[in-house]
C-alpha cells in the first residue's frame, strides 16, 4: 500500500511539473507568473523529478524544436526513425545534453522566453542530487515493499521524467486517432487522459500549440486544464489571450 502510493505520488507529482510547469509554461507561454511562483515551481520540478531532473531552458528548445520540425528527421524525438523507444530516447538525450551544455547549435528563433535558475541547477543538475534523491527511493523501498518485485518498480523512479516524455513522444504520435489532420503524425491515444495528465492529445495540442486545454471535443478530458482555470482564478497564473480560443 505504501509502495502504491510512493509510486502514483510520484508520477503525479512530477508528470504535473512536466506538464504544467516545462511544457505549457517554459516551452509554450500559455500562461505569465510572478518572479516568485517562477522560482517556487522551479524548485518544485527539481524536487518531483528528482533523480531524473530536467532542465526548464534545454527541455522548451527541445520542445520548440519538436514543434517546429515534428516528426521529421531535425525533430529530437520522432518514434518514425526508431525501431524502439530505447533507442528514440537515447537520441533525445544526445541531443538534450548538445542543448544544455551549449554543444549544439540552436536556432535564434527557439532561444529566449523560458526561465533559468542557476543556483538552483547548480544543485538541482549535479550528480550529488541525483544521487540522493535516488537513494531516498531505495531507502522507502527497503522499509516498505513488502514483495521482491516491487524493486523492479525502482528504475521507473529513477528515470521518471524521461520515462513520461518516452511515453508521450512514442505514443502521442503513434497510436490514437487523429480530430486534425496535421502535417505530422500526431495523435490523440486517449479520449480521458488521466494516466499522462492531457499530454496524450498530441494532436489536438500540434493544432493548436498556444491553446492550454489540449482536450479539443466536448467529450475528452484535459484533466490539468480545470486546475490551470482555478490557478488563474485565484491569481497564481494568469492566462495568455489567445485568437480563436474555444476556451
Ligand atoms: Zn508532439
Ligand atoms: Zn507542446
Amino acid at each position: 500500500m505504501a509502495i502504491l502510493l510512493f509510486f502514483t505520488g510520484h508520477w503525479y507529482l512530477s508528470l504535473f511539473g512536466q506538464t504544467f510547469y516545462l511544457h505549457r509554461y517554459a516551452a509554450h507561454k500559455m500562461f505569465t507568473m510572478s518572479p516568485f511562483w517562477e522560482k517556487f515551481w522551479y524548485i518544485y520540478s527539481w524536487v518531483t523529478q528528482g533523480s531524473s531532473y530536467l532542465n526548464a531552458r534545454a527541455y522548451a528548445i527541445l520542445h520548440r524544436m519538436h514543434h517546429a520540425y515534428s516528426d521529421t528527421e531535425k525533430d529530437p524525438h520522432t518514434p518514425h526513425f526508431f525501431k524502439e523507444v530505447f533507442s528514440m530516447m537515447w537520441h533525445t538525450r544526445k541531443v538534450y545534453n548538445g542543448v544544455l551544455h551549449g554543444t549544439a547549435e540552436v536556432e535564434e528563433k527557439f532561444l529566449k522566453g523560458y526561465p533559468t535558475y542557476p543556483a538552483v541547477d547548480r544543485i538541482a543538475d549535479s550528480w550529488m542530487s541525483r544521487l540522493f534523491f535516488a537513494g531516498l527511493y531505495i531507502a522507502f523501498y527497503v522499509v516498505f515493499a513488502q514483495y521482491w518485485w516491487m524493486y523492479l518498480l525502482l528504475p521507473v523512479h529513477f528515470l521518471m521524467g524521461p520515462v513520461h516524455g518516452a511515453i508521450v513522444n512514442w505514443a502521442g504520435h503513434k497510436y490514437g486517432y487523429r480530430n486534425f489532420n496535421e502535417k505530422d503524425q500526431s495523435k490523440n491515444t486517449l479520449i480521458f487522459d488521466f494516466l499522462m495528465l492531457g499530454e496524450l492529445f498530441q494532436n489536438n495540442h500540434h493544432h493548436a500549440g498556444a491553446r492550454p486545454n489540449f482536450a479539443a471535443k466536448w467529450w475528452e478530458i484535459d484533466p490539468v486544464y480545470p486546475i490551470i482555470k482555478l490557478m488563474n482564478r485565484i491569481g497564481i497564473i494568469k492566462l495568455v489571450p489567445i485568437k480563436s480560443t474555444g476556451r
